[in-house]
């Protein structure tokens, strides 16, 4: 059936904007291919999707926080790491948020986890290395399970002291400060490390506990219609704290003796 002058129009005018779906509804006469053919005579393309394109869907699917805090991916993974489909491939959610804020990245290049959490997609969270920049990354991580008593260790234990009473600070600002990675100072205070195995984990909430019994109470009771992030938020105002000391307290990871 020959084309007529109307649909030749109407192909003209939205084949470089309409899905194919959407095609097919406003030239109800033709197949799929017919558009193709037509189009291919035409000498008219449909306009090639960019990376960018993929922005809005992709940070749809991360819980965004503030620079300091972990941003998860919502959706699927694999091997804990986020998945995004980019361009009919799949792509690890941490790469494309690094493509998408800083720009396209080689391919042999690695892009690598300052927080140690795979899920996270974070960009401040993200630094480009290569191979042996991961192996590195690796052994830091390594070294800071294994506390000061490995000869390797950088940190002394009044450093790890002082670290931990600064807990409240930037973390990526003490690393830079201590020549550490963020990594190791956010296991520091988190007191995930064995950089001192004589230390007790009741003291160290002890003296540097900024909630009260009842502050923990009342973070943990609050997990009602609020969106999380906006409660964080005005705890972390009323108490005076930082957002992540009301996070983790409500996901019970600190003040662990205090439960209901
Ligand atoms: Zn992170």
């Amino acid at each position: 059936m020959k084309w007529t002058n109307e649909e030749v129009e109407i192909l003209k005018q939205y084949y470089d904007k309409a899905s194919m779906q959407e095609l097919l509804i406003i030239l109800p006469n033709r197949t799929i291919n017919q558009i193709r053919d037509k189009a291919h005579c035409l000498k008219i393309k449909r306009k090639k999707k960019s990376i960018q394109d993929y922005k809005k869907t992709f940070w749809r699917k991360v819980q965004i926080k503030t620079k300091n805090e972990c941003w998860l991916w919502k959706f699927s993974k694999l091997k804990g790491y986020g998945t995004f489909w980019c361009f009919n491939k799949r792509i690890r959610a941490h790469r494309m948020a690094y493509i998408l804020k800083y720009g396209s990245i080689s391919n042999d290049l690695f892009v690598l986890h300052i927080c140690d959490n795979r899920s996270c997609c974070n960009p401040f969270h993200l630094e480009l290395g290569t191979h042996e920049d991961n192996m590195k990354h690796m052994k830091d991580r390594n070294r800071a399970a294994k506390g000061s008593d490995n000869g390797n260790s950088k940190l002394t234990q009044k450093q790890v002291q002082q670290i931990r009473n600064r807990y409240n600070e930037n973390k990526i600002d003490l690393a830079k400060e201590y020549d550490v990675s963020f990594t190791t100072i956010y296991k520091i205070i988190n007191n995930k490390t064995r950089y001192d195995d004589n230390y007790k984990v009741h003291n160290l909430w002890a003296t540097n506990r900024k909630l009260t019994k009842e502050q923990v109470m009342e973070i943990r009771q609050s997990n009602e219609k609020q969106s999380i992030n906006e409660k964080q938020s005005i705890l972390a105002k009323k108490f005076n704290v930082d957002p992540a000391i009301i996070s983790s307290c409500r996901l019970n990871k600190t003040y662990k003796d205090i439960m209901e």
